[in-house]
């Protein structure tokens, strides 16, 4: 079967690790705060083909220095995540869209998902959704909003990146 390495990218606090548990575990743990980089695998099932996924996320603040631009350079497909309710996370997905095209500039073909989680908190919301659907446009995205929380939109955010990972 296929294994695929994806990344999941963006500031701290928006759900990286949050969308990674509900997606991997089927379950939201406020509390979960691991202090170290963490990998997960699942085994999917995309157009009736049967996949292996092997997703990389930080905890720190951005994907800099030499171990994570390793890791970025063997994932196939990204997801760019950043939190609705927080602007400054929303501006910030433009810098990590640059790093990954530059460490990925012989494969430009990478898909990647700019994702704006935390779609539950709608009374908190700062970014609107034609905001981040506009970005999405302008870097050659696709989009999504999510719940990490209530479950809303998180296996499709994964597949919809699988999904467009060209044959290798
Ligand atoms: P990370 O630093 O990007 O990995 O973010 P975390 O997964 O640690 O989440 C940061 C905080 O946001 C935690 O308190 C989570 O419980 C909370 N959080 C994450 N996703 C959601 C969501 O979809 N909705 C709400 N309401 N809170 C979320
Ligand atoms: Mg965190």
């Amino acid at each position: 079967c296929k294994e695929h390495k994806l990344m999941v990218v963006g500031e701290g606090g928006v759900g990286k690790l949050a969308l990674l548990i509900q997606f991997i575990q089927r379950h939201f743990s406020p509390e979960y705060e691991p202090s170290h980089q963490d990998s997960f695998r699942k085994r999917l099932v995309v157009d009736d083909e049967s996949v292996l996924v092997d997703i990389y996320s930080t905890h720190g603040n951005e994907i800099s220095g030499s171990l994570l631009d390793h890791i970025s350079q063997v994932c196939v497909g990204f997801l760019l995540v950043y939190s609705i309710t927080q602007r400054s996370t929303f501006n910030a997905i433009r810098t990590h869209h640059e790093h990954i095209c530059r460490i990925k500039e012989q494969d430009a073909s990478a898909p990647i998902i700019i994702v704006g989680n935390k779609s539950d908190l709608e009374a908190k919301r700062v970014v609107s959704m034609e905001e981040g659907r506009d970005l999405a446009t302008e870097l050659g995205c696709t989009f999504i909003e999510t719940s990490a929380k209530q479950d809303v939109n998180v296996e499709e955010a994964f597949i919809d990146v699988v999904r467009r990972i060209p044959p290798s």
